[in-house]
């Protein structure tokens, strides 16, 4: 049986990044930049004023000013400002072409025609021009991944149409005959399938969804519920090696090469990781818990390679509150667990998990505690990016 490291070693050879295409803004979240992508423009595109207030000559002095007019965000003012004078100014709006200075309402005191400024302060309330980005600057690089603020960078600088490293198609099938909907009433013998949701959720925040459909332990059904042209398949359930545990077998059949059908991992350890050509299979032992641990320590390396970032993962050195909780196995196991942050320091809350079906453990998990059979453990923040760079 390979250790976790080989299996994620195995899984970083065999899966490669996918090809680069264009996709729409609205459609870009969750996604890897496969190009720089740069300023259109200076940015801001003039001097604006940071404030509302009046705009002066940059060489005044404090004292009384004649309104020569006023300056609208949307305004672009032809005139400079003569000795004397100012103009009412709003925030984002551009300053007269020869610059000046923008003092805050809250400094002037207006009478009609005329404004009072007593002190100019420091600064001047000024983004000059090209002073966030030059024009052709890159301001998103490769490998990003595109989040809220970088689809707002993209839309400030007109990137309309990103490329973009090709999200991988996937395609989830729960098998077992005991699964029925979530909305069903199970009948006795029944059980309601969870993994699909889990799943689901899981792979939301790569920007990625997911067709599931449910299959009955036969292998015939399951092979043509293979069908099509997806880039992973996650098989839920029938990893194990009882009589109705089929998913490796039918991977076999279908063409598939299988790298590991069982890793020295607690949940987790009849993980089994396959390819076809450019398509990649797991099957993913059917209980809950090992479900999320599958995906946090394998599923998620391979969705990166695709995407091309590379296999580092790294993990913190945090105090457990429950530490007798966690009792050490032969096997390599990741606990769920709940890291908050207490009198400003993150502590890490293992969860009570008394077997892997318990999917009422896993409330609010956001960590995995790794414990080494020698009783390690480092703790493996999963809402963070790992620190793997572009390859
Ligand atoms: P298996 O990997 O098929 O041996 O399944 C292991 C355990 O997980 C069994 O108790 C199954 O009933 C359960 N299981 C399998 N698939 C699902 C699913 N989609 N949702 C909830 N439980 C499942
Ligand atoms: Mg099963």
């Amino acid at each position: 049986m390979i250790s976790l490291g080989e299996a994620r070693q195995v899984i970083a050879e065999c899966v490669s990044r996918l090809p680069a295409v264009k996709v729409a803004l609205g459609d870009s979240f969750g996604a890897m930049l496969a190009e720089d992508v740069r300023a259109d423009a200076d940015h801001p595109s003039a001097d604006r004023s940071m404030m509302d207030g009046y705009v002066v000559r940059a060489d005044a002095a404090p004292g009384s000013f004649r309104i020569a007019g006023e300056i609208a965000a949307s305004d672009v003012p032809l005139r400079d400002l003569e000795n004397g004078e100012a103009m009412r100014i709003f925030t984002g709006a551009i300053l007269p072409p020869g610059g000046g200075r923008v003092v805050m309402q809250e400094e002037c005191t207006r009478n009609g025609g005329t404004v009072e400024i007593g002190n100019f302060p420091e600064p001047l309330f000024i983004r000059t021009k090209g002073s966030e980005a030059k024009s052709g600057a890159v301001v998103l690089g490769k490998g990003t991944r595109i989040g809220a603020t970088e689809m707002a960078i993209l839309a400030q600088v007109g990137c309309v149409e990103p490329t973009v490293i090709r999200r991988p198609v996937l395609k989830h099938i729960a098998s077992g005959d005991e699964l029925v909907a979530p909305e069903t009433q199970p009948a006795p013998g029944k059980i309601r399938d969870t993994n699909s949701s889990l799943l689901a959720g899981l792979v939301a925040p790569f920007g990625l969804s997911m067709a599931s459909e449910r299959f009955p332990d036969d292998t015939e059904a399951l092979a043509k519920g293979m069908d099509g042209g997806w880039d992973l398949l996650l098989l839920s359930g029938g990893a194990s090696v009882g009589d109705h545990d089929h998913g490796a077998d039918v991977l076999r059949s279908s063409g598939f090469e299988i790298h590991f059908d069982k890793v020295n991992l607690r949940p987790g350890k009849p993980l089994t990781f396959a390819t076809r050509g450019k398509q990649t299979a797991f099957v993913i032992p059917g209980n809950p818990v090992s479900h999320f641990v599958c995906f946090h320590v394998a599923i998620r390396l391979a969705i990166e390679m695709m995407g091309g970032i590379g296999p580092q993962w790294d993990f913190l050195d945090l105090e457990i509150s429950n530490r007798s909780l966690i009792k050490p196995n032969p096997r390599e196991t990741f606990w769920p667990a709940r890291v908050s942050i207490s009198e400003g320091n993150l502590i890490a809350e293992a969860r009570n998990w008394s077997t892997s079906g318990d999917t009422f453990s896993l409330t609010e998990t956001n960590a995995l505690i790794r414990v080494d059979p020698d009783g390690r453990h480092r703790t493996l923040l999963l809402d963070l990016p790992h620190s793997g760079r572009t390859r």
